[in-house]
């Protein structure tokens, strides 16, 4: 069956990106085989809820289930001590990157921040203004908000690990398109795999969908604990739908406390 032109671009770009980490040799296995073994795509409650979604078609569906099963075939286990460097070799891989559409608006690759050993890592969409001018995830008015979210979680910024789904800008922070999030993504993918936090959070949908590999409205993935790449997945709204929407900052609070009842994490006591 002949391929989209759209896919076809997608299997070029993915096949280029292998080829960068040094992956040669490709097969393709039977379906059902693939599909066992894509535990954090097709196993999730919210495929099996969503019967389409786990009879995907290889041929016609974008590249988010298969390309994450070759990425879990070349996942390790990298010490703690190796972290950062492992990260660093991620960063030096990228390096100028072009691979998609979204490097002609950007300035800065915004790659990631924080600790390599995080227990707890945030995935939001993609850079904006402020981040794409200092190439930094979530440095805005919804960083700060983030920023009061970790503080009430009692931890620092500094102990937690924050990157997106897309490193660089969107144009006008438009939703990345799905061949940008695919050609991206994978970076992200490694980054967990070196960090391997205990607890993942998705910032909006567009983390959850590329996160679990297919998509879900929010409110049927919020308010319970999925898997993706090894780590635990909590699903709540992105901080800048937070500041549009005030009256959402409960809900996300809930979404954050079960985050903290997987870390044994207490919030800290209010001063009086
Ligand atoms: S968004 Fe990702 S894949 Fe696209 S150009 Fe930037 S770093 Fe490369």
């Amino acid at each position: 069956m002949a391929l989209s032109p759209e896919i076809e671009q997608a299997v070029r770009a993915r096949i280029a990106y292998f080829r960068d980490l040094g992956v040669f040799d490709f097969y393709r296995r039977d379906y059902a085989t693939a599909a066992n073994a894509t535990d954090t795509v097709t196993n999730t409650e919210e495929n099996d809820a969503a019967a389409p979604a786990a009879h995907l078609d290889l041929e016609t569906t974008p590249l988010m289930p298969s390309s994450l099963t070759l990425i879990a075939e070349t996942q390790k286990a990298i010490a703690p001590k190796d972290h950062a460097a492992a990260l660093q070799a991620i960063r030096d891989d990228i390096g100028d990157c072009t691979r998609c559409a979204l490097s002609a608006g950007r300035h800065t690759i915004v790659f990631g921040d924080g600790d390599p050993n995080a227990r707890l890592m945030f995935v939001g969409e993609g850079p904006g203004a402020d981040e794409d001018a200092q190439g930094l995830p979530f440095v805005g008015r919804a960083g700060q908000l983030l920023n009061n979210m970790i503080v009430a979680m009692g931890l620092r910024r500094d102990q937690v690990y924050i990157a997106n789904i897309v490193k660089c800008r969107p144009p006008q922070n438009r939703v990345p398109e799905p061949l940008e999030a695919n050609t991206c993504s994978p970076f992200l993918f490694r980054q967990i795999d070196v960090i391997q936090p205990e607890v993942l959070v998705a910032l909006g949908s567009t983390a959850a969908t590329y996160l679990l590999g297919g998509k879900s409205p929010l409110a049927a993935l919020r308010g319970r604990i999925h898997h993706a790449r090894g780590s635990k997945l909590i699903v709540t709204y992105h901080p800048a739908y937070l500041l549009r929407d005030p009256r959402q900052k409960k809900e996300a609070w809930a979404d954050l406390q079960l985050a903290m009842t997987e870390l044994g994490l207490k919030a800290p006591a209010k001063s009086q």
